[in-house]
């Protein structure tokens, strides 16, 4: 590991102007290990610069190990030294709400990891500060950068299965032993919904550019789930459109394959183990008995998200999430949670500044 730059920061713009942005990830965490550093690296416009740990030996170590040429204790110390454009926020959930407020008050950019906020109040106001601030949000829904997610999106956006009546999601595996730790005990932010409602919710709202209006859900804590912390959830959720979708997601299951299904007037979709970190799992087509494979070109699901990031960045596109996806799929699994907890059906609120995907 180099010594920190001593370059001080310069203004976003001209910053912007040099064609590359310039990252930290806030948060030593595993899946900024596994998955999202190397994205970063791998990304021709985007450069990683730093990483922030509040502790010093876990961030040293963590640099080290990743070819990260900073490290600091602090999101305040860094940019004392160091000029950044965007942070990765990785952090545990609970601390997702300050670490955003922090960066966007310094002017910087932010993708966020799931769920975007404990509570719906902290993630809209997330989301309007960064607007108010004049920096990018995103939301790390990484599904959106699955090859496999956009083709299932542009099968039923260009009509291919005609009318989407019903869908299917399950995003049910084992969660590693390592990781069963604040996820499994700590009833603040920690369960199933803050874990993987979230995804399975946007995984819906993304390939079908609809939006839930209404859930039933029940929830239970089979296996691991500790102090009430739940593991698994069932739901039905209606649809603007009139569509009825199906979610399960699960963290005990260590022998069910993920799977999306959408099915229509014209034909349904199959997609087969394609809810991962990893890209994976095969689309298909099916009319009558006749199942027709998609070809798909896999792609890193992170890298396409960071990718994506930049160019919002940069360019002004849109993320693959935005930040107000990342409320809106909080809202969706906010009201599972009630509704599990309540036993009743519950409306999912809509927001303003919530625009659909584009069909395009
Ligand atoms: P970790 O438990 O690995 O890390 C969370 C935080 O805990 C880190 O930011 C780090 O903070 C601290 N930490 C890391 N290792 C240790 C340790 N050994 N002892 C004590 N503290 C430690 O979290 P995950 O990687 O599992 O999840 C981080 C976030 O990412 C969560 O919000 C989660 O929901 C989300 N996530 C998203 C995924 C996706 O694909 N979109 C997949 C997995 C997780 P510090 O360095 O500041 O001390």
């Amino acid at each position: 590991m180099t010594e920190a730059s001593k370059v001080m920061p310069t203004a976003s713009r001209a910053r912007r102007d040099a064609g590359k942005v310039r990252w930290a990830i806030v948060g030593a965490s595993q899946i900024a290990r596994s998955w999202v550093a190397k994205a970063i690296q791998s990304v021709p416009d985007a450069e990683l610069v730093a990483v922030v740990s509040r502790s010093a030996d876990r961030g040293r170590a963590f640099a080290d190990d990743l070819g990260i040429p900073v490290s600091a204790t602090s999101l305040k110390s860094l940019l004392a030294e160091t000029a950044i454009d965007a942070v990765y926020v990785s952090t545990n959930n609970d601390r997702h709400r300050d670490d955003t407020l922090e960066a966007a008050a310094a002017g910087l950019h932010v993708l966020c990891e799931k769920p975007l906020g404990l509570t719906l109040y902290d993630a809209v106001e997330m989301a309007r500060t960064c607007d108010r601030a004049g920096v990018v949000l995103a939301t790390n829904h990484h599904m959106r950068g699955a090859a496999t997610h956009r083709a299932i999106r542009d099968l039923v956006l260009t009509g291919q299965i005609g009318r989407p009546l019903a869908a299917r999601v399950m995003y049910c595996e084992y969660l590693p032993k390592e990781l069963q730790t604040w996820r499994t005990k700590d009833k603040t932010q920690g369960g199933v919904i803050y874990d993987l409602t979230v995804h399975n919710v946007d995984v819906l709202r993304f390939v079908l550019a609809d939006e839930p209006v209404e859930v039933m859900s029940m929830k239970a804590s089979s296996l691991i789930g500790e102090n009430g912390v739940e593991d698994q959830v069932q739901s039905i959720v209606n649809f603007a459109s009139g569509l009825i979708a199906y979610m399960h997601e699960g963290q005990v299951f260590a022998h069910h394959e993920t799977a999306l299904e959408i099915h229509g007037t014209e034909g349904s979709i199959y997609g087969r183990g394609i809810l991962d970190e990893a890209p994976s799992g095969r689309v298909y087509v099916r009319r009558g008995t006749e199942m027709t494979e998609i070809p798909v070109e896999p792609a890193n699901l992170y890298a396409t998200t960071i990718a994506r990031f930049n160019a919002a960045v940069l360019h002004g596109d849109r993320p693959a999430a935005t930040g107000w996806d990342g409320v809106a799929s909080l809202a969706t699994a906010l009201a599972v949670r009630r509704s599990a907890q309540e036993g009743v059906r519950v409306s999912v609120p809509r927001f303003e500044k919530n625009p659909p995907v584009p069909v395009a």
